[in-house]
């Protein structure tokens, strides 16, 4: 019955798609490979199509995604047209898109793209599955299904997505649909190579002090089954990283072998703590994130807590600590 029901709202929102005389795509703040990937691939290939498209992303293009096809052309506010369809790519929940959710919520109709296992579903049509490793294999899937054709640019876009959210098809989250999908955007045109360089290996001289700082200050708490570390404003005008420079830091501490869950704290002004969750796999750390007003999924999950730095990084660990020591989860770790 839910097979059907979801072949249903497939047909609905290709139909909702494919009538539209406008449409507004849009993803996450502070936007990651796979929000930025799925936003532009998506887009390009409706606009290719003929739609009237605006993409939109409430906060700037990290300069590291500063090199997918198009990324120009992405708008941090609604454009002077109206759409009358918009589509919502890698949020768990409209408020992820930021300031740009009243112009969203009072389109005539929204899909909800996406691949958090969440609750906080929205809009009128929604195509999530959360065993896609990417919300990008959505949208591949959705291209397909409309009969699109996958240029060097939407794959590109489309790869760029799936290669980060799957950790370079190293995360749990990585299935054979993944590696799959991955193929079929090198088919089209995607240089996995040239993409690979451009994400992990032309980090700047500033984001390399930066995660040098972050590891100098690696703690281990809870009996060596935490290791976190932080940054402090000081340490972004000292290094003149940027906040989008703390990308990656967070797979440095995840690889440290021993410890179930990674946490980086980062202060990047005075107001608010923003946290970085991952864990081994024995703990849900999106439950700690859902906690503090965040969310994410099992093994990745974040949050941005307001407050005195101390006072909410004791907070975080104290609730990962509980967490971690609660009977059913050790049981299943
Ligand atoms: P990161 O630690 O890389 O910033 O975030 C990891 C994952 O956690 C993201 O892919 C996203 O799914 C989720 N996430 C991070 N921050 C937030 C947040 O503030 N709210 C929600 N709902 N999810 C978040
Ligand atoms: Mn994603």
């Amino acid at each position: 019955m839910s097979e059907s029901g979801a072949a249903r709202e497939w047909t609905r929102a290709i139909r909702l798609i494919e009538t539209s005389s406008g449409i507004y795509v849009a993803t996450h703040i502070r936007p990651d490979g796979d929000a930025l990937g799925s936003l532009l691939g998506l887009s390009l290939a409706l606009e290719k199509a003929g739609l009237q498209v605006a993409a939109l992303c409430a906060d700037p293009v990290p300069s590291t995604y500063a090199f997918l096809p198009a990324v120009d052309w992405i708008l941090s506010s609604p454009p002077d047209w109206q759409a009358d369809v918009g589509i919502v790519v890698d949020c768990d929940g409209l408020a992820r898109v930021g300031a740009l959710e009243p112009a969203l919520a009072g389109l005539p109709s929204l899909i909800d793209l996406d691949h958090h296992d969440t609750e906080q579903a929205f809009g009128q049509e929604q195509l999530i599955d959360p065993t896609a490793g990417a919300s990008a294999e959505i949208v591949y899937d959705l291209l397909r299904e409309m009969e699109l054709p996958l240029d060097a640019e939407i794959s590109t876009c489309l790869y760029a997505a799936v290669l980060t959210d799957t950790g370079r098809f190293c995360y749990g989250n990585t299935t054979a649909r993944s590696l799959r999908i991955a193929a079929e955007l090198v088919a089209g045109g995607a240089d996995p190579h040239a993409i690979a360089r451009k994400v992990y290996e032309e980090r700047s001289m500033a984001a390399t002090h930066l995660l040098g700082v972050a590891l100098s200050r690696l703690a281990a708490t809870t009996d060596g089954q935490v290791v976190s570390s932080v940054l402090r404003p000081a340490d972004f005008a000292e290094t003149g990283a940027s906040s989008s420079d703390t990308d990656g830091i967070i797979a440095h501490l995840r690889a440290i072998g021993g410890p179930r869950v990674a946490i980086l704290f980062v202060e990047p002004d005075h107001d608010a703590v923003r946290v970085s969750l991952r864990s081994d796999g024995s703990v849900d750390v999106s439950e700690i994130a859902l906690e503090f007003g965040g969310g994410g999924h099992a093994m990745a999950a974040g949050c941005t807590v307001t407050g005195k730095a101390e006072l909410v990084e004791r907070r975080v660990l104290d609730a990962v600590s509980l967490a971690l020591n609660r009977p059913s989860e050790q049981d299943a770790g």
